[in-house]
């Protein structure tokens, strides 16, 4: 009688650290999506965790709407008359290193497909699985960097910003552009920018379906977990220094397994069946939550230690007319207009 849980990404850093949590917590079966079956087989078994009984591994590459497709047939099929509780938008890619913009076979910029867009395509091909449990919720994770009322997402460069949305309209005429905004390829910013459109894409999920539903849609910033694969592309030395410098001058880091049990948190605790809240942890930031001029984002978002509260998103990330084109733009990229 465990809940299920689908994670993407589950194979690595925050995933597979949520994925532990929930199996040592119990009461919680982790259908984990990846792109490398034979390799999360081997983690699974250096880790642990039992397949049939902690948890199952289904093929997914986030980087194909084909796959995508697939692996919804596939868990369905798994599935059977069972509920799906929960569905955990987990998976990422960072490519801050790229001079040109990497295209999946689908025509879109690689971190707006595999962040944003598949991940916008598994929501509404498995509405139906979560409307069959009788507290369904689906979390998209989030990131500070797409909110631009934080140091982290606000003073750093580049900032994440949609703007007219100019570049997806071309991209849906079928014309190969890389950014949302129709500026030149940046690759940080495109991660940003598919973050903020997970933001978006919370919220809205929540205005048009929560309701009649009951599904509670949320996102969460789980902390700077600095020493995950996320950053595989950044330099050594950057690897090295980054948890040093996060930990010691900004105070925003946090462990995996603590982000782990942070995402987890959002699956079981009775207080986060709460929709269309963007969660975050008051812990011992000393710059990453700072307050900037104009928002009410509480001091000290961030870092390690601390309990969950209602975070406040930048304007862009809370403006409804972007978030009702991000829905729109989408549905016509995954073909579901
Ligand atoms: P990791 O790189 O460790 O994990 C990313 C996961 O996504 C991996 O399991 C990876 O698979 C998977 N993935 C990448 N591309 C694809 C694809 N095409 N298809 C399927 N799966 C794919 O990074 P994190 O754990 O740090 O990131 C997890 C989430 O946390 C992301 O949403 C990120 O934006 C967010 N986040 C991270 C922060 C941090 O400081 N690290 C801060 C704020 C938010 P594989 O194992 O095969 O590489």
């Amino acid at each position: 009688n465990k809940k299920i849980v689908v994670i993407t990404g589950a194979s690595s850093g925050l995933g597979l650290a949520t994925t532990k949590s929930l199996a040592k917590q119990g009461g919680y079966f982790v259908v984990m999506a990846v792109r490398d079956k034979e390799k999360t087989k081997r983690i699974c078994k250096e880790e642990g965790l039992e397949e049939g009984k902690d948890v199952a591994v289904l093929e997914m590459d986030l980087a194909s709407f084909d796959s995508v497709r697939k692996f919804a047939r596939n868990l369905k099929a798994w599935l059977g008359p069972q509920p799906l509780d929960r569905l955990i938008c987990n998976a990422a890619v960072y490519l801050p290193h790229l001079q040109a913009p990497e295209f999946t076979k689908d025509g879109y910029e690689m971190s707006l497909q595999v962040n944003h867009l598949s991940h916008f395509l598994l929501i509404n091909l498995l509405l139906p699985e979560l409307k069959k449990s009788k507290d369904p919720r689906c979390v998209i994770v989030g990131s500070i960097t797409g909110n631009t009322n934080t140091i982290g997402g606000g003073l750093v460069w580049p900032r994440a910003e949609l703007g007219d949305m100019r570049g997806w309209r071309r991209m849906l005429k079928g014309q190969r552009t890389a950014m949302i905004d129709g500026h030149n390829f940046n690759g940080a910013k495109a991660y940003k920018d598919s973050k903020l459109c997970n933001m978006l894409l919370m919220q809205e999920l929540d205005r048009r379906l929560h309701n009649s539903t009951n599904i509670a849609f949320t996102s969460m910033y789980p902390g700077c977990i600095a020493e995950t694969n996320l950053f595989r592309n950044k330099r050594q030395w950057f690897r090295k220094l980054f948890p040093v410098f996060m930990k010691y001058v900004t105070g925003g880091y946090v462990s995996e397994p603590e982000a782990g049990d942070r995402l987890a948190q959002t699956v079981a605790d009775p207080r986060c069946a709460k929709s269309g809240i963007y969660w975050s942890w008051n812990g011992g930031a000393r710059m990453v939550g700072v307050l900037v001029p104009g928002s009410d984002t509480p001091v000290g978002a961030g870092g390690s230690g601390g309990d969950l509260f209602e975070n406040t998103l930048s304007d862009e990330a809370q403006d409804k007319k972007k978030a009702q084109m991000v829905w729109e733009y989408s549905a016509k990229a995954v073909g579901l207009d």
